[in-house]
């Protein structure tokens, strides 16, 4: 028995942001970044809650740490939110779901409504049921998993995302895709969660590269939003996989943005996954099978799976090429004398490429 299950009322579009307009007379919890403080987000959405009594909390840094959600919890226990605005890219979203969610473990602080309002396109955070938090001791994230994490309400406003940078664009257009591939291939996907992995690619390397080149073309940034919010759909059932798994690790070591370091990955676990070299001309894996299906849906030439494969991973590469995401851990600026380390570490992996290839 499958299920598949959508726990987030979905706002989407240019003026989604007036959805705001409805809540009045609540004592509001707005969880976030400086950022979206200096820039006036903060303002815009405050401006739109009418007779509200609001509560800022704008410490949320990126990769949010576990001292960052302590703090917070104390915000929310003083404040009694009866709603939580997080608003930002997936560190104050996750933010915020850690700190309702911890707050509800050691007290009686009532069940706020948690809405999330992403200025990414990325995570997808605004619909999953994760959080990922840093240990700053060990470098190491930890995803925490609860449904009752998830938002109430996502509120997907292009606008928002116009201010983004090419290299915040470029990053998180990447988890994007890696989410929708890392879904679409996993031993847990189903003809639904396929459905919006599907849509997920189709619009993310059609709009990434515009949304990229014109930032404040907002039919791009748009699509990008829904692609990102339907990829988090997706994983959210279907899970990721090795791509993430690499990616926490060593995006917490080295603090690469999670989106970068997913990039970065992706062509390898691609190639590693897919196994190319044991398959025959009929006997490829399921896995190899998947991606073949990506590059049919993408349109790539794929006359049989290995073409298929291949095609893929070049036209991600492609893609990364114009995104300007480094190829190397070199190329970070992390010593040769560190990677090697690592290398070492991990020698049996297929991350010894990401080290190695110049
Ligand atoms: P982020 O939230 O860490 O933000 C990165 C930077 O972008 C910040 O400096 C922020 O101020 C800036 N920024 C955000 N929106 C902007 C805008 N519109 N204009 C200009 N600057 C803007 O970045 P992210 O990639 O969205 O989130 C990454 C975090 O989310 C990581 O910790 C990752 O592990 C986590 N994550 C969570 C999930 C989930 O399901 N919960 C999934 C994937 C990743």
């Amino acid at each position: 028995m499958n299920n598949f299950n959508i726990n987030t009322d979905i706002y989407f579009g240019q003026g989604s942001l007036d959805k705001l307009e409805e809540i009045r007379n609540k004592n509001v919890l707005i969880v976030t970044d400086e950022f979206m403080v200096k820039f006036g987000i903060v303002d815009k959405i405050s401006s739109k809650l009418e007779n509200c009594n609001i509560h800022i909390f704008s410490d949320i840094k990126p990769d949010p740490p576990v001292e960052t959600i302590a703090e917070g919890i104390k915000k929310l226990t003083k404040s009694k939110p009866e709603v939580i605005i997080a608003i930002g890219g997936g560190s104050p979203i996750d933010a915020g779901k850690a700190i309702k969610e911890l707050s509800n473990k050691i007290g009686d602080y009532g069940s706020p409504e948690l809405i999330a309002i992403p200025t990414t396109s990325g995570t997808g955070s605004e619909v999953t049921m994760f959080s990922v938090i840093t240990n700053r001791n060990n470098n190491k994230k930890y995803p925490l998993v609860s449904k009752n994490m998830t938002p109430h309400i996502a509120i997907l406003d292009p606008e928002l995302v116009a201010s983004a940078p090419q290299t915040i664009t470029a990053d998180t257009g990447m988890d994007v895709i890696t989410h929708a591939i890392e879904a679409y291939v996993s031993t847990n996907a189903t003809d639904f969660t396929d459905a919006f992995a599907e849509k997920t690619l189709k619009l993310s390397f059609e709009y990434l590269p515009i949304a990229y080149k014109q930032g404040n073309y907002l039919v791009a940034r748009e699509k990008m939003h829904n692609a990102s919010c339907m990829a988090g759909l997706a994983f959210n059932v279907a899970s990721l996989g090795l791509n993430h798994g690499i990616a926490h690790a060593v995006g917490g070591k080295f603090k690469i943005p999670h989106g970068r370091i997913n990039g970065m990955l992706l062509p390898l676990v691609i190639e590693y996954n897919a196994d190319l070299s044991n398959g025959s001309i009929n006997k490829y894996s399921e896995t190899a099978k998947k991606y073949y299906d990506i590059a049919k849906i993408l349109n790539l030439p794929a006359q049989n799976v290995r073409i298929g494969v291949n095609n893929l991973i070049h036209e991600i590469n492609n893609l990364k090429r114009m995104l300007k995401i480094p190829r190397t851990l070199t190329e970070l600026g992390i010593s040769e004398e560190i990677v090697k380390e690592l290398k070492e570490e991990l020698i049996k992996t297929t991350l010894a490429d990401v080290c190695t290839q110049t």
